[in-house]
């Protein structure tokens, strides 16, 4: 059976459009706003000749404040369960929000291993605020932008050098 990398992370930091620039097809749905997405999409990837399976996170995404923690502190429940390797994704324009950091306390409970994409970072001269990042504790953390598609193969070789 094939790796299973899961990405998880708060609404609207670029989640599904990392999974489509993974995955090479558009598959699951880029919303401008925050809002009701499918729940759970799979597909696979693969890179420098590994495969695995890839899972998007979404569905609820909008309500009260509390209702959107939960639904992201389940979904971080269920990638921690399935997954072998997580990729946690931020926001790097918006910053740190206290979600970043709840999400950040469950997935280090997890003996899973983490790699934080610190996505919208769409020109090199933003990559300085990945940085602030750090603060959450992960080891490997990764400047990117899904959108272009910059910075997203050293993540990738990060993922599968934990498989
Ligand atoms: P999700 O809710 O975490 O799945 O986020 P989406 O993938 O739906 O993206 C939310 C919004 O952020 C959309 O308008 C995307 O086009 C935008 N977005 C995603 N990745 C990037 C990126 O790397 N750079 C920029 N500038 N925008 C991005
Ligand atoms: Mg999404």
């Amino acid at each position: 059976t094939l790796p299973v990398v899961a990405i998880v992370g708060r609404p609207n930091v670029g989640k599904s459009t990392l999974f489509n620039r993974v995955a090479g097809k558009r598959i699951a749905i880029v919303e401008d706003k925050p809002g009701v997405t499918r729940d759970r999409i799979y597909s696979r990837g693969d890179w420098s000749g590994r495969e695995f399976h890839l899972i998007d996170t979404g569905g609820l995404e909008f309500g009260q404040q509390d209702e959107v923690i939960d639904h992201i502190r389940h979904q971080a429940d269920l990638a921690i369960e399935e997954a072998d390797v997580i990729v946690f994704a931020v926001d790097g324009r918006e910053g740190m929000t206290t979600t970043d950091q709840e999400v950040a306390r469950l997935l280090h409970r997890s003996n899973k291993p983490v790699v934080l994409a610190v996505n919208k970072l769409d020109h090199v001269k933003h990559y300085e605020e990945a940085y602030e990042f750090y603060r959450l504790g992960f080891e490997e953390v990764f400047p990117l932008s899904s959108l272009h598609g910059t910075g997203t193969g050293d993540l990738l070789d990060a993922i599968v050098a934990h498989f």
